[in-house]
């Protein structure tokens, strides 16, 4: 069983390079293994799944062809694309996830995540979510025009690009109490999430047993991919 894990691609038309980079993925090695495992920020905005720009059509034809080639394709929200749907989901031959969810990996409970909802300390940002996930807010949202929903997604990114270059460092990143909190909820000893772009594998101390906590790479560059199994 071999799965990869990847996150944060913030996939734009801006960035074609990158779309590649994932296309390329989908149709080379992601072919020879178990499952894809996506979770979180795939698209660097999502707008609705009534948007008919040609990224979102490409990737949702990219990744059914490799579920139709018979591997499961899974994907968890992010920040930036919440509000994929199951509209979306079923064109794109992807299986939501909730965040976040437990699965089993080589005999071991694993504990998927976006990873946001672990950067307590990040007040305002967690503000901001509480209101984007309320689904009185999304309804309202996707009943309004596209036009009118692409611009707000643009200003939306102008205040998190804002945010992210004044907050301090260590508020933008995870919480350690809110990962073991997290972890212990869940009778885990690992867990594997994006979000922060800080990739890396930290192993600690969890009551008594070690404990490790795997954070995927971002996109904007190059491609990241975790292969596990
Ligand atoms: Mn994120």
């Amino acid at each position: 069983m071999t799965a990869l894990f990847i996150s944060d691609l913030h996939l734009d038309p801006q960035r074609p390079h990158i779309v590649d980079l994932f296309a390329a993925l989908l149709a080379g090695e992601a072919r020879r293994a178990d499952a894809l495992y996506i979770l979180g920020d795939l698209f660097e905005a999502w707008i609705g799944d009534d948007d008919d720009a040609a990224l979102p059509a490409r990737v949702a034809q990219a990744t059914r062809a490799l579920r139709d080639a018979g591997v499961p394709v899974y994907f968890m929200h992010g920040n930036r694309d919440f509000l994929l749907g199951a509209d979306y989901a079923a064109r794109a031959g992807i299986t939501l996830l909730a965040d976040p969810t437990v699965i089993e990996l080589g005999g071991e409970r694993t504990l998927l995540m976006h990873g946001d909802t672990l950067c307590t300390d990040d007040v305002e940002y967690l503000k901001f979510r509480a209101l984007v996930r309320d689904p009185r807010w999304q309804a309202q949202f996707l009943s309004k025009p596209l036009a009118e929903r692409r611009a707000f997604a643009a200003q939306a990114r102008g205040e998190s690009r804002r945010h992210t270059s004044v907050a301090r460092p260590e508020i933008m990143d995870v919480n350690q109490a809110a990962v073991a909190a997290a972890m212990r909820a869940h009778g885990v000893r690992k867990l594997i999430h994006g979000h922060t772009h800080r990739p890396a594998t930290h192993r600690f101390e969890l009551d008594g047993q070690t404990a490790e906590r795997i954070v995927l790479g971002d996109w904007y560059e190059q491609d990241s991919v975790l292969r596990l199994g």
